[in-house]
């Protein structure tokens, strides 16, 4: 349970508090409604957290509710994406899955009573002929010449819908509400339409579907929802929402209210955009490490605490905005910081030569994971005549501000010694191909005794005892802030998002856990992304840099 003093608060939360206060409810039940159409993406997170986080911190209950009227875009494999995804972010849905699905005959039911009611009919106009009596902002829409037919015939060309009797689009069940309502929501919304399409549920069994409107309130109901929580797209359609639950007999009575949703700079949040992607390869799937969905976070690096960090610092409001990327980056970067062990990897190797090392020399030296927590204790690292060190952390020469490695000068190695470099080889372009060194053995954890300083500390592998691996690079997928807006958002993808390349990891990192996150000393962090590549050669992750790289500083 958690502590009270970690809550966060928002409106509402505020709202949740008068209402316990005032005895309105007794308990909160909130629910996460997804249309199982796409994989959760972060934006969805913020509406986990939400929900999930209220059933939490007032001993409520959430449930896990499939939004699944739109059987032709809906999946099973999202379902099952989606179940993982809620379970890896750390939350527990009250009971079975529910599906909206579920409640097929029951919205069938309340559907009769709108009709007997005279509330609802049955509309033969074309979908084109109902969009334009639907009118204008401006203007009021027209009645349906079928507006005013009897309950008993609505009732009786109901049937024949749900009895497969008329084709798709032929005619369509309408709530009778008002056309001139300044709400075009309330302009007679159709609430019911043909469609002769298998359901991952309830298999072929119905060729009519209730849509989101209808069946989102009277599923909240059902389940005895009392805060039913949407983003902003949704506030005019509340009317509709409580104008059905007003107009059917159900006794149990949600509010829905409306909070912003998330917007993420150099990313998109629509399943319908990142499906494209994904569909047209600019992605490897929906867990691409690039893409902006959770499983994608999450076989980039992310925890599921990081994301619920995040998901808290931003806030739950009213007001529209856009999130900057850096913002999810720091919440990654300082658990990471707290709980990743530390690694070593050399992503641009250059040979380090220890000349006086005897060539068979193999000491196993102690690194401790982690800086200041001894209790994630240490593990071994094989120190030998010949090691990797990065190709930037070699200069011939250099001024005082390069803390590196240089001819005639000392750094020490990570975890390791002093070591001083005195000669190095080059090829025809003049690249640095071997540096020569030698080691003070008597630095090992201490300075020397004359007191003599190193430059720096630098991070290197054993050549012999290092292992290869392909190391990837992400940089943000798009090039512009806000690529919904891009004319053809696949104008803006960025070409150089994904850069692979080959390094040595230290023979320790073999064992590594498929998303365990690792620092790898100075560069990054990084996880190993449980696949290899063609070559057999394990594959890491970058989660993300050391600093925020966004603000362009330059990684010392
Ligand atoms: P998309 O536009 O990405 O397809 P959606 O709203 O159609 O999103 P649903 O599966 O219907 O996706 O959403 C499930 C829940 O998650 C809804 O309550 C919705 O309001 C919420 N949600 C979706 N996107 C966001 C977002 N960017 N920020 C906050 N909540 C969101
Ligand atoms: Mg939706």
């Amino acid at each position: 349970m958690a502590d009270t003093e970690n809550r966060p608060s928002n409106f509402i939360r505020n709202i949740i508090d008068a209402d316990l206060a005032s005895g309105k409810y007794e308990t909160t039940h909130t629910r996460f409604p997804p249309e199982p159409n796409g994989f959760l993406h972060i934006g969805h997170a913020k509406s986990i957290v939400l929900n999930f986080g209220i059933a939490q911190d007032y001993n409520g209950k959430c449930n896990l509710r499939f939004d699944d009227t739109n059987p032709e875009k809906e999946d099973i494999n999202y379902v099952n994406a989606i179940k993982e995804d809620v379970n890896w972010l750390g939350f527990k849905w009250d009971g079975d899955i529910c599906y909206s699905s579920n409640y097929f005959d029951q919205l069938f039911g309340y559907a009769e009573e709108l009709i007997n009611k005279g509330l609802a009919y049955v509309d033969f106009s074309s979908q084109e002929q109902i969009r334009e009596m639907r009118g204008t902002l401006k203007a009021p829409g027209t009645n349906s010449p079928y507006r005013d037919t009897s309950p008993e015939e609505n009732l009786a060309h109901f049937h024949a819908m749900r009895d497969g009797k008329f084709k798709e689009g032929e005619c369509c069940l309408r709530a009778k509400i008002d056309m001139s309502s300044s709400f075009m929501c309330m302009r007679d919304p159709v609430i019911y339409r043909v469609r002769f399409a298998h359901h991952h549920q309830t298999g072929d069994k119905w060729c009519i579907y209730p849509m989101y409107d209808f069946t989102h309130c009277i599923s909240d109901a059902i389940e005895n929802i009392t805060h039913s929580l949407c983003t902003l797209e949704f506030q005019d359609n509340r009317r509709l929402y409580d104008w059905v639950l007003d107009n059917i007999s159900i006794e149990s009575r949600p509010h829905q209210y409306e909070f912003s949703r998330l917007n993420l700079e150099y990313t998109m949040m629509s399943k319908r955009k990142l499906n494209a992607l994904v569909v047209d390869n600019h992605v490897s799937g929906w867990d691409d490490p690039r893409m902006p969905t959770i499983a994608g976070l999450r076989r980039r690096g992310y925890t599921p605490a990081s994301i619920r960090e995040f998901c808290k610092r931003i806030g739950v409001t009213k007001v529209d905005n856009t999130v900057e990327m850096g913002m999810l980056e720091a919440c990654v970067r300082e658990d990471l910081n707290e709980h990743a062990p530390r690694a070593m990897a050399v992503i641009d190797p250059i040979k380090l030569v220890i000349e006086n090392l005897p060539d068979d020399h193999i000491e196993w030296l102690d690194a401790p994971n982690h800086p200041n927590k001894e209790e994630m204790g240490s593990r071994k690292v094989p120190f030998t005549k010949e090691i990797y060190i990065e190709r930037e952390d070699f200069r011939e020469s250099a001024n005082k501000k390069y803390k590196r490695l240089v001819i005639d000068k000392e750094v020490r190695l990570r975890n390791a010694y002093f070591v001083k470099a005195v000669r190095f080889d080059q090829d025809d372009q003049g690249n640095v191909t071997t540096v020569y060194c030698e080691y003070d053995p008597t630095t090992l954890g201490k300075l020397p005794a004359d007191g003599r300083k190193a430059k720096g500390v630098i991070h290197w592998v054993s050549a012999s005892h290092g292992v290869e691996a392909e190391i990837r690079d992400y940089d943000r997928l798009f090039t512009v802030a806000n690529p919904a807006a891009a004319e053809e958002f696949t104008d803006v993808l960025n070409p150089d998002s994904l850069v692979i390349r080959k390094g040595v990891i230290e023979p320790s990192l073999v064992d590594a856990e498929p998303q365990q996150g690792y620092q790898f000393e100075r560069l990054g962090y990084y996880c190993f992304d449980g696949s290899k590549n063609e070559d057999g050669l394990m594959i890491f992750n970058k989660t993300v840099g050391l600093r925020d790289s966004w603000a362009k500083e330059e990684n010392k």
